[in-house]
């Protein structure tokens, strides 16, 4: 029970990867802030109904991680109902393929603002509290896609190079307050958005070919890196990036 006492924000919780990471997290023991947008409602609490059982502390949180005053409500109605928050694992994110000739720069901004500057919004609503309890883990969801990309995927994968920056940065400014912050590359993971890279059986079977272990990646195969990141264990790793795809990409 790595998370006992402590408590966690998921975002983007209430499906795919997300859902996967906070089902692990319940499991290892923390209390569990989820998030997601308001059209989830019906998941997340389907989610809460079942995690109640474990007895401990679940709440969910609607919110855009992209607008700056939805987050900063959700962060402090998540601190006065649980106290503090031990750890943030940002993962929400959207991928809308488009070529570069023809991608509108509104598609463009839509991007960067749910994957880059949610990461940074979220990350920043947080920090007040980690710095005075000094203590916080801090795991960003980037992408392989971020240091190697797809044709398509020219701006989600600046906004996932971005993520991986702003955490280089962030875990230099934190360190001293006893904050990590550090990066998960995942690869192709089969949920509604990897399937976008899987459109067809020839394509799903060139991700396997170049995949060293020879298979797509599932939730499961993030939610246990990242409760690592997240635990004691994990205490002097920051500003670090771990590649979570099986072996397409091998640095
Ligand atoms: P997913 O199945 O599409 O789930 C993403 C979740 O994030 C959804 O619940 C979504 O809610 C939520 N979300 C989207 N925009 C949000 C916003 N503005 N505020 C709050 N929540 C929001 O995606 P996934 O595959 O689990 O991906 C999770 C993370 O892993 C993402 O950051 C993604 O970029 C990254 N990743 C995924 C893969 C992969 O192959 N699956 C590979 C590399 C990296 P709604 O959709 O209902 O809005």
């Amino acid at each position: 029970m790595r998370g006992s006492g402590k408590v966690a924000l998921v975002t983007g919780a209430s499906r795919g990867i997300g859902r996967a990471i906070a089902y692990a997290m319940a499991s290892e023991g923390y209390d569990l802030a989820l998030n997601d947008v308001a059209g989830q409602k019906i998941a997340l609490d389907g989610m809460l109904a079942e995690m109640q059982a474990l007895g401990r502390h679940f709440r969910a949180y609607f919110a855009d991680v992209s607008m700056e005053d939805e987050v900063t409500r959700m962060v402090e109605a998540a601190l006065s109902s649980f106290g503090q928050i031990d750890v943030l694992v940002n993962n929400a994110g959207i991928l809308i393929p488009e070529p570069v000739d023809t991608l509108a720069s509104s598609t463009w901004d839509s991007v960067m603002d749910v994957n880059a500057k949610g990461t940074f919004l979220v990350t920043r609503a947080v920090l007040a509290g980690m710095r005075a309890r000094h203590y916080g883990r801090i795991v960003n969801i980037a992408s392989i896609g971020g240091k190697h990309g797809a044709p398509g995927q020219a701006h989600y994968s600046a906004s996932k190079a971005a993520i991986m920056g702003f955490t280089r940065v962030l875990a230099q400014e934190v360190g001293i307050d006893g904050i990590t912050a550090n990066c998960i590359c995942p690869g192709i993971i089969v949920t509604d958005m990897g399937r976008t890279n899987l459109a067809n059986q020839a394509e799903r079977e060139r991700w396997i070919g170049i995949t060293a272990l020879r298979r797509l990646g599932q939730p499961e195969d993030v939610a246990g890196p990242v409760c690592f990141l997240a635990s004691d264990e994990a205490a002097f790793i920051t500003g670090q990036t771990l590649n979570v795809c099986g072996g397409i990409v091998l640095s």
